[in-house]
């Protein structure tokens, strides 16, 4: 049995030059972030060998013994890290990734057609909560559920919550869905719960971007206020990609969420747990109940408000005025410049970031705003200092951006990609 290097020297090559491409960037796309090398060696064990359809205890298959004490363990580690009591809480721990996990929950909670909402996906919400289009439903969420969006108060970058009060009383949802990929403030959870309550719905919570600042406290906790979480393990958490769902053990609206979910998951919807996964999980789960998981998670916060404020000082306008969490959202258009070519530039600089909708947007292809998150360089070590000279990095680029911008005939994308891409253009 040989290395990867003998075996297959192809795959070795290409993963060294990711490794480097990792190494030379500045990572500042909100989602992602640099696991343990502790983790990364639970996730490329001998897990990855065993079958184990069902829960701790109740397998379809033997050999389960240590595979039961793991899982054990990362269920425990997984309540702990977010101070539940298990008693009240449960939560499993095999969802493949965070949309699998979300389509679990509606699977286990509503029946075909029924109703939800979520935030639209323009305005910073995730494909998975419902997205569709006037002309396509685009998210599998939205042929199976029949789904109606909130949206922000475009003058604020605030949900708006009056509007979502009077649609929910309309429209009369089974399922409303917190949470989002870009959104630089907390939910309200009380109001969405006494939203929710006025028509009988399930209020659930997708956590996936903050589950690591709920976990260390720096945001606000949704277990309060909510009958199910859901997250990915790999963002803000610095996890292995995979995902979570907790639930309340009391039964909810007449629904025994724990069999619910547990059936979702398995048979519903997944067969053989990925082990190696769950592994590297529990690694991630106990180190996020250590001190200085906590600092950290409250560096991520304090890096991205300098990142921020100086995007501020430097004339920027950011989506909501600023950010509560660890990302920001610029509004690019006042400079007359789209997302699509701020990332394209950016990226030949190797700083690495998304283009992003901004609310009001026209083109969902040429969004008007770039997503800037903090979690990955603060797991390099990047303080205060260096994210406000990413801010003026950024800033460089954008001129960059404009100035290329003006010197193609014409402003299509395509001939600005073509431009930049050409020899006669240098970054410097
Ligand atoms: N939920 C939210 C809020 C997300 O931002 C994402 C991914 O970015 C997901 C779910 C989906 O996670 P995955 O890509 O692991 O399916």
């Amino acid at each position: 049995d040989h290395g990867l290097s003998e075996a297959d020297p192809h795959v070795r090559t290409i993963i060294d030059k990711e490794k480097q491409r990792q190494f030379r960037s500045l990572e500042l796309i909100a989602s992602e972030n640099f696991t343990s090398r502790a983790v990364m060696e639970a996730v490329g064990s001998c897990l990855t060998n065993k079958y184990s359809e069902g829960l701790p205890g109740k397998r379809y298959y033997g050999g389960n013994e240590f595979i039961d004490e793991l899982e054990t363990l990362c269920q425990e580690r997984a309540l702990a890290a977010f101070r539940l009591d298990g008693k009240k809480w449960g939560v499993n721990v095999q969802p493949l990734s965070g949309s699998p996990a979300n389509f679990e929950v509606y699977t286990a909670l509503l029946n075909p057609h029924d109703r939800i909402m979520g935030l639209d996906l323009p305005h910073g919400g995730h494909l998975s909560h419902g997205f569709m289009t006037p002309r396509r439903r685009v998210s599998g969420t939205s042929i199976y559920f029949e789904s109606m969006p909130y949206r922000l108060d475009e003058s604020t970058g605030i949900v708006d919550y009056d509007m979502l009060e009077k649609s929910v009383n309309l429209f009369r949802p089974k399922l409303i869905i917190a949470g989002a990929s870009a959104y630089p403030r907390d939910f309200d959870y009380p109001r969405m719960r006494k939203i929710a309550d006025a028509v009988g719905a399930f209020l659930m919570m997708d956590m996936a971007h903050i589950s690591g600042l709920v976990a260390a406290s720096v945001v606000a906790d949704p277990f309060e206020y909510c009958d199910v979480v859901t997250t990915t393990t790999h963002k803000s958490l610095r996890g292995p990609r995979g995902g979570m769902i907790f639930f309340r053990r009391e039964p909810v609206l007449g629904v025994d969420l724990e069999s619910a979910v547990n059936n979702a998951v398995f048979p519903g919807l997944q067969g053989g747990p990925h082990n190696h996964t769950i592994g590297g999980l529990a690694v991630c789960l106990n180190y996020a109940q250590s001190p200085e998981f906590r600092a950290y998670q409250n560096k991520v916060v304090s890096n991205c408000r300098a990142l921020a404020n100086r995007l501020i000082e430097l004339g920027y306008k950011l989506v909501s005025g600023g950010t509560d969490n660890h990302l920001v959202l610029v509004d690019l258009r006042p400079l007359g410049i789209d997302g699509a070519r701020v990332e394209k530039i950016l990226d030949m600089a190797s700083i690495t970031l998304n283009k992003n909708s901004v609310p009001g947007d026209k083109s969902a292809q040429v969004p008007g705003g770039i997503r800037i998150g903090s979690p990955a360089m603060t797991t390099r070590g990047f303080t205060e200092k260096e994210f406000i000279a990413t801010a003026d990095f950024i800033h460089e680029g954008v001129k960059i951006a404009l100035e290329a911008k003006r010197s193609v005939s014409g402003s299509k994308l395509q001939d600005f990609m073509k431009f930049i891409g050409s020899p006669d253009f240098t970054l410097m």
